[in-house]
């Protein structure tokens, strides 16, 4: 087959940011076609295994419409716990953990269109749960069904809507006319190959986790191998597409998101119904200590909310002998509670640190007993609370250890290795506020729009949770407007 599908507007992946697109673009009333490489029963990008995404709010009583059906006896303990997150809190914390280079402009897009696109999203029948989990400022909510759950009312929205969905449909390249308008979308389908044209393309088909060859090109040799937290199936071809029609790279094309993961997660997760995306997620970190295999602490594990570490703590992880590392917990942990979602984590136990020590294979047991003996000895007295960032720090050694400080001495003492995971990386292209392609000559490339982890500039070296689906959705919507938009004003005849 060698065919051809004429539409308005044509969306390349079927993410949250791809169904956030569709879905606006529709909404307009445009023609809206999706083009989705992997099979349907596994659809929903890395969107499918989220939990949730980061929104400014107010109080309860913004929270409540997004909560339906959730036992009041929760949402009276919520409301004990929880505070407000500003959008100037927001747009701080994306400054604080890129260091100041995240793009000013699209930052700024980002908190003030976050709190509308979630009241758009809940319009659409999205629904959230309280978060359970050690509360902290932000991400107070999570999604209902978790990002399964969420793509699969997008899914039932786009296709209510009349947005037709083409799967196991990998697009290879953009079509372009001669004044260098993008005019469509060659693809690769099971059955050949098929030319989508269109007035305007989005492109929001993820970034080049899941392609060894562009990590190792992009981040550096010992990247090819990492094992990833999500699809195989963000190779970078939206990236290569885009760079091929002009487009500018912009951001952080050296760094990504990367965090802690159980030595035995699988090389990769596909969606699907019995798959959560956090399973393999060692997370509790902030709380114990991490030591490497030759026994010695590398980071300060508490150095602020977990949120706001853990995306650049694979690289940390990466970085150590043989890219691994431990967590260690003694029983204070076990009886504070703090150790979460490791039931069925690849994990020893023992009375002693030396015999926890020889378990997890750590050669040089003095040195592991007296990086723990030195940390005990730097703690200091404060009071523990791992709901607020506490200051229960050490003084004296290195690295320093800024929040939660507990000393391990309470046998049974735990270990849990973990290796790096990778998320997803953070080049991507340039846009303007309103989601359109920059060409490397400066000008936007007419039909040409970008969304989700696509979109370049947001993130330099680490990432507050919950962004990346705050962002697909941010961007998704404003794409999927404009380019309905661009699209009734060009005439498909002339393309
Ligand atoms: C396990 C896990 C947990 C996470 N948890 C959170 C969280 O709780 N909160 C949060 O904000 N972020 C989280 N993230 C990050 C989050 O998944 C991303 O920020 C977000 O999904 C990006 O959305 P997207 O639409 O850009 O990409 P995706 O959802 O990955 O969608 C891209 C789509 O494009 C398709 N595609 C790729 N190439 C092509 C092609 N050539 N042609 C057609 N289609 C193509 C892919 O198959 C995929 O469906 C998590 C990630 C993982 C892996």
């Amino acid at each position: 087959m060698d065919g051809e599908v004429r539409t308005q507007v044509i969306v390349v992946g079927a993410g949250n940011a791809a169904l956030s697109a569709a879905v606006a673009a529709r909404e307009r009333g445009a023609d809206v076609v999706v083009l989705e490489k992997a099979p349907r029963q596994h659809r929903g990008g890395n969107s499918a295994l989220t939990v949730h995404m980061r929104f400014p709010y107010d109080g309860m009583d913004e929270l409540m419409p997004l909560l339906p059906g959730t036992p009041s006896t929760d949402l009276r303990r919520m409301a004990d716990r929880i505070g407000r997150y500003t959008r100037a809190d927001y747009y701080d914390d994306i400054m604080s953990v890129t260091e100041g280079l995240s793009d000013p402009e699209l930052a700024e897009v980002l908190v003030t269109q976050a709190a509308p696109a979630v009241r758009w999203m809940s319009s659409y029948g999205h629904t959230w749960i309280p978060t359970y989990a050690n509360p902290v400022s932000a991400n107070v909510v999570s999604f209902n069904g978790g990002g399964y759950g969420l793509q699969e009312q997008w899914f039932g929205t786009a296709e209510k809507l009349g947005v037709s969905a083409y799967y196991n449909t990998s697009a290879i390249g953009l079509l372009q006319d001669s004044q260098g308008r993008v005019t469509g979308v060659r693809t690769k389908t099971s059955q050949g190959y098929c030319n989508f044209r269109g007035r305007a393309i989005v492109l929001a088909c993820g970034s080049f986790e899941s392609n060894p060859e562009m990590r190792a090109r992009h981040l550096g040799p010992d990247w090819k191998a990492v094992k990833l937290r999500g699809v195989p199936y963000n190779t970078g071809d939206g990236l290569t597409m885009g760079l091929e029609s002009g487009a500018m790279p912009y951001g952080s094309w050296s760094s990504c998101h990367a965090s802690p993961q159980d030595l035995n997660r699988p090389p990769f997760d596909v969606p699907g119904l019995d798959i959560r995306g956090d399973f393999w997620s060692r997370y509790s970190y902030p709380f114990g200590i991490m030591v490497n295999l030759n026994g010695h602490r590398f980071i300060d594990e508490g150095e602020t909310w977990r949120g706001l570490t853990y995306a650049k703590i694979g690289r940390a992880v990466l970085a150590q002998p043989q890219g691994m590392a431990f967590q260690i917990f003694d029983r204070k942990h076990r009886q504070l509670e703090v150790i979460r979602g490791y039931e069925k984590a690849t994990g020893f136990k023992a009375n002693t640190l030396q015999n926890l020590a020889k378990q997890l294979g750590i050669p040089d047991i003095s040195a592991f007993t007296h990086t723990v003996h030195t940390f005990n000895a730097a703690v200091q007295p404060c009071e523990f609370n791992p709901f607020r960032l506490d200051g229960k720090s050490t003084i004296g050694i290195t690295p320093p250890r800024s929040n939660w400080a507990l000393p391990l001495d309470a046998p049974p003492f735990e270990g849990f290795p973990v290796v790096c995971g990778m998320t997803f990386t953070f080049g991507g292209l340039r846009v303007t506020p309103e989601a359109r392609v920059v060409h490397t000559m400066g000008y936007p490339i007419p039909g040409l729009y970008a969304a989700g982890e696509m979109v370049g500039g947001l993130w330099h070296g680490n990432y507050p949770s919950g962004a990346g689906m705050m962002a697909g959705t941010v961007f998704g919507r404003i794409s999927g407007v404009n380019a309905a938009e661009e699209a009734f004003q060009t005439h498909l005849s002339s393309l």
